[in-house]
Order: structure tokens, then C-alpha cells, then sequence
């Protein structure tokens, strides 16, 4: 059976800045809009993994809005730490979702399970996960991952969130270092949307 190629999406997320990036990932022949514009709030993220979370979402808001919605969830794995923080990612910054706690939290918890950890390598990765659900439309998702390592201090001023303390494999620099598109061409979401563009 031939599926038809999704026209219209909308983007189940109320950040400006995550908004703008989708609609750069995704083909130019799709018309991108996002719930900024519905004025709903987001559903609780009660999923177990990063997958689930995007799914919840993206059922969520195409069911409110009766449009086909792509959401997404992401976050950072330290194995050390049993992949925390995990979907827990945003909530580690607290309330105000400021990274610095965040990130502050990282090197407690590090220091909880290894005094030592400051020379060893902490291996971690970002996952990004993407679905697709939509009135007559098949369930479409991807998972992708870029694999790393923890620094042992923050560097770096440009990104977001855990950007200062991740040095993706093969490279000495903190994504916090890189210069945002060569970051961008090479993270967890540039490699997310590449599996899903091909399913769209
Ligand atoms: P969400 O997917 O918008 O819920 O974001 C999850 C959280 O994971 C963010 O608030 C960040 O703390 C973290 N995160 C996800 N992707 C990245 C990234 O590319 N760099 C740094 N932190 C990230």
C-alpha cells in the first residue's frame, strides 16, 4: 500500500527556539506550524522512556488539535549514574529549569558514586526520540544517539542545557565549544530527524 506523504505538521512543543530548529531539520515540502499557537498546555510526561514521552505528547496534542503532531523528548544518559538523568533531564535543572543546577547535580551525583570520577572517563550519550501521531495517519518514530563523554569541568558558552560538560566520541571539545551549526549537523536530533524524514 502507498501512504500519503504527510503536507501538513504541526510541532507539539511551546519552545520558540526547538520550533524554529524542527522546522530546519524537516523538508522544505512540509507546512510546519506548533501548539505556540493553540495555547495549550503539555500533558504529564509519565512515560518510562524518551519514546514513550514523545508519544504521550505527540497523541496528546494531535488529539487537541485534530492535526498530525510531531513531538519530541530527549535527554542525557551517564552510564555510571544508570542512564540518569535520563527523561529526568529538564526536571534536573528544577522549577526554573536552569542548566546550571542541572549540571551542578551531574557532578554531585558523579562524586556520590566515584571520588575518583574527575580522571576516569565517564562514557554518556544524548538520545533524541521523535513520533508522529495523527487522525489517519500510520504511528511513525525514531530514536537516534550520538555517544560521548562527561568532562570533568564545564566549558564552553555556546548551546544548551548539558552542551558545557559533553565531549562527543572522537572530538576534544565540549559541544558547549562547537559553534552551533557544526553541533547542529551532528547531534542526537540532526540524527533522529534524518531515520524519520525518510519514513515521512
Ligand atoms: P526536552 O526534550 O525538551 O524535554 O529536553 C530535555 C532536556 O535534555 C533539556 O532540557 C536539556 O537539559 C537536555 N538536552 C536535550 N538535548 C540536549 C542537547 O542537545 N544539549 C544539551 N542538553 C540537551
Amino acid at each position: 500500500m502507498k501512504v500519503k506523504k504527510i503536507k501538513d505538521l504541526l510541532i507539539g512543543s511551546n519552545n520558540p527556539g526547538k520550533v524554529r530548529e524542527i522546522k530546519r531539520l524537516l523538508s522544505k515540502n512540509i507546512k510546519v506550524s506548533s501548539i505556540i499557537d493553540y495555547k495549550l498546555k503539555s500533558p504529564v510526561e509519565n512515560g518510562k522512556t524518551f519514546l514513550q514521552n514523545s508519544y504521550i505528547k505527540s497523541k496528546y496534542f494531535s488529539k487537541k488539535t485534530g492535526k498530525i503532531c510531531l513531538a519530541d523528548d530527549s535527554g542525557l544518559e551517564i552510564d555510571i549514574l544508570h542512564k540518569k538523568p535520563g527523561i529526568y533531564s529538564a526536571r534536573w535543572g528544577g522549577k526554573k529549569n536552569n542548566f546550571n543546577v542541572a549540571i551542578e547535580k551531574v557532578f554531585k551525583e558523579l562524586g556520590k558514586v566515584d571520588k575518583n570520577w574527575k580522571n576516569k572517563k565517564i562514557t554518556a550519550r544524548f538520545v533524541c526520540a521523535l513520533s508522529v501521531y495523527g487522525p489517519k495517519t500510520r504511528k511513525i518514530h525514531a530514536v537516534a544517539k550520538i555517544e560521548g563523554r562527561i568532562s570533568n569541568k564545564k566549558i564552553g558558552k555556546n548551546g544548551f542545557g548539558y552542551d558545557p560538560i559533553f565531549i562527543p566520541s572522537g572530538k576534544k571539545v565540549t559541544f558547549g565549544q562547537m559553534k552551533f551549526f557544526k553541533k547542529f549537523k551532528m547531534d542526537h536530533r540532526a540524527k533522529a530527524f534524518k531515520k524519520l524524514k525518510k519514513l515521512l
